[in-house]
């Protein structure tokens, strides 16, 4: 009988968090799953990777260990040490408490795990469920569950992830969808501490986002759960060709040594 296939399992809102153990339980039937997440909550951290100071891992259950730092230290981390000699067949971060949707991802913890999967090799998902009232895992255990069987039989193109966010509220359906556009109203708040000086919060404000039929935002916006594919080369292919038809004056060397062809 061949091995079950292992799945590593993190996110960015910490191991203790209502969304993983949602996701863990959600997964269990699907193979051998490993849970390498951050100690506290590392929400919006990017990609970030700590070089500054050792990091330290915590067994919190069997198969399932606490590292005290960013998402993507738990990736590295789980694929390069803590599993051993058998890479995971799958990564799935999440399910986040908040969307990770349009530009947000980003500023995402949740999406950036995933990439590192991707950037190691490996097949990657990122759930992210939207909060608010009545908020439930159901359906975004549910989804994540379906994504993973259907990732694990088919895999996915090479540098490509797939990044789900469900809405408020038992979902209308599903939507294949590209990034959305999202617009901050008050994106810093300037006020005053009790001693008078200036003090500022960053992520103020309701979030608006643009009515684009075919987005993230706008479908999930609809009540729509969203399955967006997400490619880690930023490379603008458009502009590069527009770029080489022109031949942008900053390409030309300044000493006039180098003239284009
Ligand atoms: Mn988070």
């Amino acid at each position: 009988m061949p091995a079950p296939p292992r799945i590593l399992i993190t996110n960015d809102d910490g191991f203790s968090s209502q969304g993983i153990s949602a996701l863990l339980e959600a997964l269990d039937d699907l193979g051998e799953l490993w849970m390498v997440a951050p100690d506290s909550e590392q929400s919006a951290v990017s990609h970030a990777l700590t070089l500054d100071r050792p990091l330290r891992v915590r067994r919190v259950g069997e198969r399932k260990f606490a590292v005290n730092g960013t998402p993507t230290d738990c990736v590295t981390l789980g694929i390069s040490n803590l599993l051993g000699d058998r890479p995971p067949d799958l990564v799935v971060s999440g399910i986040n408490r908040g969307g990770n949707m349009g530009v947000d991802v980003h500023y995402s913890g949740t999406v950036s795990a995933a990439f590192e999967g991707v950037i190691l090799g490996y097949p990657a998902i990122a759930v992210s469920q939207v909060v608010g009232e009545g908020m439930t895992w159901e359906a975004s255990a549910a989804l994540a569950h379906e994504l993973a069987a259907w990732v694990l039989v088919h895999g996915l193109p090479e540098s490509t992830l797939l990044n789900a966010n469900v809405p408020l509220g038992p979902p209308r359906g599903r939507k294949l969808t590209r990034l959305g556009v999202r617009r901050y109203t008050e994106g810093v708040v300037e006020q005053r501490d009790p001693r008078g000086r200036r003090i500022y919060w960053i992520g103020g404000g309701e979030p608006v986002w643009e009515a684009i039929p075919g987005t993230d935002f706008h479908e999930v916006g609809r009540g729509f759960i969203s399955v967006t594919p997400l490619h880690l080369d930023m490379t603008d292919h458009d502009f590069l060709h527009d770029l080489e038809s022109v031949v942008p004056s900053f390409l030309v060397h300044p000493d006039g040594g180098d003239r284009p062809s």
